[in-house]
């Protein structure tokens, strides 16, 4: 069909200055007069459609349905409260903590935020941070969760914790930001707190996208000591030249192939074609979502380094993590 078609020929490769690119496209398309009278509502409407498309996925179609417009209103009125809720101070940060498998001892967190809205109460990230990389708010967000992730590591440092690494999500707008790399120098020499401490989680697509100005920001922070993992690791591309290419320090094998790793045997030889593959480039492996001692028992044996799950702790809020950060109290998570 006539959709189907034009897809197929954005898809096919395009010369460009002896360059091969490869594009893809999503496609919304609405329907006179179902879906609207006039052009202007025709249009508005094949837009919406044209969203889902791309939220189910690169070279899709989606056809209008009205339905569509409810999420589009909920969508805006997510993003009207998000303008205001740094303002009203409701996020906060929760720490999810990691353990070294080898050393069996807890080696930092995870920074993941939290919004607690007054009439809609607790509103997940994966509701909320679409929305706001759609807007452009992820950019303050997400300068105050760097800012608040350094500061709370800073004040367990002086507290006497041993050393301890913050991973804080960085989304690709927020990672592409032209103010990217000055924000985390700052953000580094307000806190005080030293550059080995941070380490930033971006995805592979944020890899794939510019990939010339990529390298150089990452080069850039591998000079100044910020590390460098690559989140949700298994779903994007994937690619070794990429991994290759770009100063990296982990890879973090994404949840879907950790949850109940011992049932499959295909599960398993993904993880350990990965935790065989980092290991050959030199970076360290984490395996995330992991919730069982077999998931863990598995993990440990393939020679995996890190691991993060409810099976050692639920992401918790500060006061929470403080108990654990004495070398007896982890001793007591990873066994
Ligand atoms: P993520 O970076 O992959 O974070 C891991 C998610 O898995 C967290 O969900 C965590 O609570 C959950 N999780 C951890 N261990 C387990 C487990 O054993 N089993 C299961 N089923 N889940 C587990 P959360 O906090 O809801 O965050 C969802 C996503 O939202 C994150 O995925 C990340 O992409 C994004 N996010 C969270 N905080 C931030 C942030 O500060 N900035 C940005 N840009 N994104 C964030
Ligand atoms: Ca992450
Ligand atoms: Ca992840």
């Amino acid at each position: 069909m006539a959709a189907k078609r034009a897809l197929q020929l954005v898809a096919e490769a395009h010369s460009i200055d002896r360059h091969e690119l490869h594009i893809t496209a999503s496609m919304g398309i609405s329907i006179y007069p179902e879906d609207g009278c006039d052009a202007e509502t025709l249009l508005k409407n094949a837009d919406t459609a044209m969203y889902h498309a791309k939220g189910d996925g690169k070279q899709g179609f989606t056809f209008f349905q009205p339905t569509m417009n409810a999420l589009a209103v909920e969508r805006q009125s997510i993003e009207e409260d998000l303008r205001n809720a740094q303002i009203r101070k409701e996020f906060i940060l929760y720490y999810q903590p990691k353990v070294d498998l080898k050393a069996g001892a807890l080696c930092g967190a995870e920074a993941l935020i939290r919004w607690t809205h007054p009439e809609r109460g607790q509103v997940s990230p994966l509701k909320f941070i679409p929305v706001a990389e759609d807007s452009g708010l992820i950019l303050p967000i997400g300068t105050w969760v760097l800012h608040e992730a350094c500061r709370q590591v800073r004040s367990w440092i002086d507290a006497g914790a041993p050393f301890f690494s913050i991973a804080v999500n960085i989304s690709a707008r927020q990672f592409h930001d032209k103010g990217f790399l000055n924000n985390i120098v700052a953000i580094l020499s307000e806190t005080e707190l030293p550059a080995q401490y941070l380490e930033l989680e971006i995805t592979e697509s944020v890899l794939m996208k510019y990939s010339e100005s990529t390298a150089s920001i990452l080069h850039t922070l591998r000079e100044k000591g910020v590390r460098i993992s690559i989140d949700d690791f298994g779903t994007g591309y994937s690619s070794l030249s990429y991994l290759r290419k770009f100063p990296l320090d982990s890879l973090k094998i994404d949840q879907s192939f950790v949850h109940r790793i011992g049932e499959t045997d295909n599960q398993k030889a993904i993880v350990n074609a990965i935790i065989s593959m980092g290991h050959c480039l030199n970076l360290r492996v984490i395996a995330e979502g992991v919730e069982t001692e077999k998931d863990m028992d598995f993990l440990k044996e393939s020679g995996c380094d890190e691991a993060q799950g409810f099976y050692f702790s639920r992401p918790l809020p500060p006061e929470q993590l403080v108990p654990l950060l004495s070398a007896n109290a982890a001793a007591t998570l990873c066994n």
